[in-house]
């Protein structure tokens, strides 16, 4: 009945025919990228209606924008600018208090690693700025002055600081907190399934398809290869890395990781990377690890519940937590 050569594209189209009923009905995917905190962000979601993904992405990239003016060092007239230059108690907003009160908590958590005081150490080293510098011993102690675990005090939304020419310094937090609310308000305009990826730390929501999201994890001494990567649904994943601020003198490479016992980059890994139900968690407690080095590092993400992490050490060697294995392909 048919002749023989319309055979063969026949079954392409029958076959074809199939992976198209195959496909979930109506679901299409947007991605937008926008440069947010310094950083390529880039926004994934899955739903029904494209034109409202599109619209509920736009939100979320300004309520990013708009958290990172609050939370800002640079900008003078900041919200955490103000508090850096105030001497007395300051009243901040309370989105700002609940993310100094997390801050807080992963300075206790970590016995003082994670820092949030460290804003004149940041200047004086100016890692990635226009004049990186090696500070002194003297000028490394005079940047510290009221920095430390007690270096902040919160209550309700009056901030107390422990010294009054302490500096403010939220970037070891601040884009995971901005990523969980992005992911957030996604999440309050229906979507379920998305990716809120800022220069690979990420917060996501739900999976894709039904299929585990595949996140890889990047090398931190081959640029442009990754070294693992991690099946995951419903999670954030924030590295800390040695390899993207930093400037190599006599062979030494400083870093923007600092050990606010000494005012220097810490010394025992190349990178840390985090798992935690949200990605401000992650992101304060990967800088932690980092800084408290491999053991205590990885010591105190196997002793928090709900949280995962890989790290490289300064010798190459990686080490993760018990309970990420079944998530974790190394390459
Ligand atoms: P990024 O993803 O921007 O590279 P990280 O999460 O790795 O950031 O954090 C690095 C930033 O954290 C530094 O640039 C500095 O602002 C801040 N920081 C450095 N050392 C500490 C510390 N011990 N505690 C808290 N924040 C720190
Ligand atoms: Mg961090």
């Amino acid at each position: 009945m048919f002749n023989r050569p319309l055979i063969p594209i026949l079954l392409i189209l029958l076959v074809a025919l199939l992976f198209w009923l195959r496909q979930p009905a109506g679901e299409s995917m947007v991605s937008r990228t926008a440069l947010v905190m310094g950083t390529l962000v880039e926004i994934k979601a899955y739903g029904e209606d494209r034109a409202q993904l599109e619209e509920t992405i736009d939100t979320a990239f300004n309520e990013m924008v708009r958290l990172e003016q609050l939370f800002s060092s640079h900008l003078p007239e900041s919200e955490i600018s103000r508090l850096s230059a105030a001497t007395g108690s300051f009243a901040v907003s309370r989105e700002t208090a609940v993310l100094l009160e997390l801050g807080i908590e992963m300075a206790r958590l970590s016995d003082g690693a994670f820092d949030l005081g460290l804003g004149r150490l940041k200047d004086l080293w100016d890692i990635g700025g226009e004049n990186p510098q090696i500070p002194g011993e003297q000028s490394l102690r005079r940047a510290l002055h009221g920095a430390g675990p007690a270096a902040l005090q919160l209550e309700g939304l009056q901030v107390r600081k422990q010294a009054p020419d302490l500096h403010i310094d939220l970037g070891g937090i601040a884009k995971g907190y901005i990523i969980d609310r992005a992911a957030e308000l996604l999440l309050q305009a229906g979507v379920s399934s998305a990716a809120v990826n800022a220069g690979g730390d990420i917060r996501l929501l739900g999976d894709r398809q039904g299929q585990d999201w595949r996140i890889g994890i990047q090398h931190p001494r081959e640029s442009d290869a990754t070294m693992a990567t991690l099946n995951l649904r419903n999670r954030a994943v924030v590295t800390s890395g040695d390899y993207e601020r930093f400037f190599v003198r006599d062979g030494i490479r400083y870093h923007h990781l600092f050990d606010p016992q000494n005012g220097r980059p810490a010394r025992g890994c190349q990178s840390v990377t985090v798992v935690a139900a949200d990605a401000a968690s992650a992101d304060a407690l990967a800088t932690a690890a980092f800084v408290l080095g491999p053991r205590a590092g990885l010591d105190l993400l196997e002793q928090l519940p709900d949280v995962e992490g890989l790290l490289v050490t300064a010798d190459g060697r990686r080490l993760a937590t018990a309970g990420i294995e079944s998530a974790l392909e190394w390459h």
